[in-house]
């Protein structure tokens, strides 16, 4: 890993923007870099292209805090595919240059910078408590509780925030007793009420994608349905992605089967989207884990480019 740009160290924002600044640098004219918004404490939220604009697919990472291992996983393979494609190496049998001639990869890493900041560094980062509240951030504060931490700055949940099924959401987070800002399963007041939703949204709005792949840690699972919005060969191509990282295809349970990027995509588009689930064990998962993970997932990476 240390022949990378910067090195697999953890992913707080300071260390992803280091990272894409590299890539730009050392990769211009292979990649094109954009900032697609701001998070609630002002920091970037990056989209990086590579290859073929007119038939691309999204990759999102880093949408849960304590997750942040997917923002490696991401910023890792972004770099791989460039270096492959400016070398004219193969990766998994590959040949990267070809692929990214007939398809494209938008990547973005970290779709919600403050939620990683909070589970890597804990609750003391400058401007937090005006938003969270003190009791909030005392609660996180205490101990190592900050590290499990999944929503935004807000206390939203990302990933219950998109516009699909949104009011079922809202009303299980109310059952469970989630009736306001927490570290996990709160909906906002509205949907799409968060900088970093808005991000992801707009860009696929402006851009058309083929299909989207939001990665999240952990259970070695993938969903690939929602509703009767499933298109019908999202089942195919969720068997290939399978088949290469040895996964088991899943079925949310309740809590988590409505608002969720992959849903908002699925309803929006009739485009297939999934949700991959890295590795195995609690959250976050340790830095030491990913040089496996990224072995194990380097062909489903490059098949879901070419599917
Ligand atoms: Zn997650």
């Amino acid at each position: 890993m240390d022949r990378r740009t910067v090195g697999t160290e953890l992913p707080d924002s300071m260390h992803v923007s280091k990272w894409v600044t590299a890539l730009s640098n050392q990769y211009a004219g292979l990649l094109e870099t954009s900032v697609i918004g701001s998070s609630m404490l002002g920091h970037n939220i990056y989209a990086l292209h590579i290859g073929n604009r007119q038939r691309k697919v999204l990759y999102c990472g880093g949408v849960h805090g304590r997750e942040w291992i997917t923002s490696l996983l991401l910023l890792s393979f972004a770099e791989d595919l460039l270096s492959a494609c400016r070398n004219g190496d193969r990766i998994c049998e590959m040949d990267i240059g070809r692929l990214l001639k007939s398809g494209g990869l938008t990547v973005i890493p970290a779709l919600n910078p403050d939620g990683i900041e909070i589970s890597l560094h804990g609750a003391g980062i400058p401007g937090l408590s005006e938003l969270l509240g003190g009791q909030l951030t005392e609660q996180i504060g205490s101990g190592s509780n900050y590290r499990r931490w999944k929503a935004n700055a807000r206390g939203v949940d990302i990933n219950r925030n998109f516009d699909a099924g949104w009011d079922e959401m809202r009303s299980i987070a109310l059952e469970r007793g989630i009736t306001g800002p927490s570290s996990e399963g709160w909906t906002g007041e509205n949907p799409v009420s968060e900088p970093e939703t808005r991000a992801v949204t707009a860009l696929c709005e402006k851009e058309t994608y083929r299909h989207l792949i939001a990665f999240h840690s952990a259970g070695e699972e993938i969903y690939w349905s929602y509703r009767h919005f499933t298109p019908p060969k999202a089942h195919i191509m969720a068997n290939i992605l399978a088949m290469s990282s040895g996964y088991s295809l899943s079925e949310p349970d309740r809590t988590a089967s409505s608002a969720g990027l992959k849903d908002w995509f699925m309803e929006k588009y009739h485009s297939p989207a999934f949700t991959v689930e890295i590795g195995s064990g609690a959250s976050p998962l340790p830095l030491e884990c990913f040089p496996f993970l990224y072995n194990r997932l380097r062909e489903m990476l490059v098949l879901g480019i070419a599917i």
